[in-house]
């Protein structure tokens, strides 16, 4: 199998730049963020208290996370309940960082994430994914770009989807987040040593496109 890693803070354009280049290279693409996200929104739709390890630990046992891959792209499944479109909220976001640093919650998804691209050639796109999730991934892209830039195509993608949002608090979230994320203790975001940096600030989407998609044809 082929295996493409992409990670990145967020709003670099890792979600939508990778399903691109995955339709054009015929490989499935696993946005491992949803994941995260999947898990953070059952802790709140269920007030679970994630600063108590115990009631994390229950939650994980008694959840059963599917991912399902197809033509239409990948949904995510709770307890056979489909959550993907609950996914993309400023609350969810948050949530989503702050459980990401306990290490069942990752522990809890490594299994997924990897035998997934065991089965099938994929662009998984995520934080972790070229230093712990596919060490030996075939491509390694770490794609960026600057606070400012990143929170502006999130304000846009927000407003797309007519949920009130303030430019500022926007960009005050993706700092705060970054930070979260390349701060904490286990699988802190950051490139690994044979990664490709791609900055994606002064880059139109058909450039990240097609960037990427060289490192792919360059490495088969
Ligand atoms: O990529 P996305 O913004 O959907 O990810 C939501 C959160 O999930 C991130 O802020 C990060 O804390 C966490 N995450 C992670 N490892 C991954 C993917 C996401 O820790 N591989």
């Amino acid at each position: 199998m082929f295996s493409v890693a992409i990670d990145g803070p967020s709003g670099a354009g890792k979600s939508s730049v990778s399903k691109a280049v995955a339709k054009a290279a015929g490989f499935v693409h696993v946005d491992t963020g949803a994941l995260y996200r999947a898990l953070a929104f059952t802790s709140i739709k269920n007030s679970v208290d994630i600063s108590n390890a115990d009631a994390v630990n229950e939650m994980l046992t008694n959840t059963k996370l599917s991912l399902k891959l197809d033509a239409d792209g990948q949904k995510v499944l709770i307890n056979g309940e489909d959550v993907t479109g609950q996914l993309r909220t400023e609350q969810v976001s948050m949530a989503a960082s702050n459980i990401s640093k306990i290490p069942a919650v990752r522990a809890f998804l490594l299994d997924t994430q990897r035998k997934t691209a065991e089965e099938m050639n994929v662009i998984m796109d995520g934080r972790d994914i070229a230093t712990v999730v596919l060490p030996n991934a075939d491509v390694k892209v770490f794609l960026t770009a600057s606070p400012e830039k990143r929170a502006e195509r999130r304000y846009k993608e927000l407003l797309a989807k007519n949920e009130e949002v303030e430019y500022n608090k926007i960009l005050e979230d993706v700092i705060k987040r970054d930070r979260q994320d390349m701060e904490r203790e286990i699988a802190p975001l950051r490139p690994s040593e044979d990664s490709v940096i791609v900055d994606t600030s002064e880059m139109s989407f058909d450039e990240s496109v097609e960037a990427i998609t060289r490192l792919i044809k360059e490495r088969m």
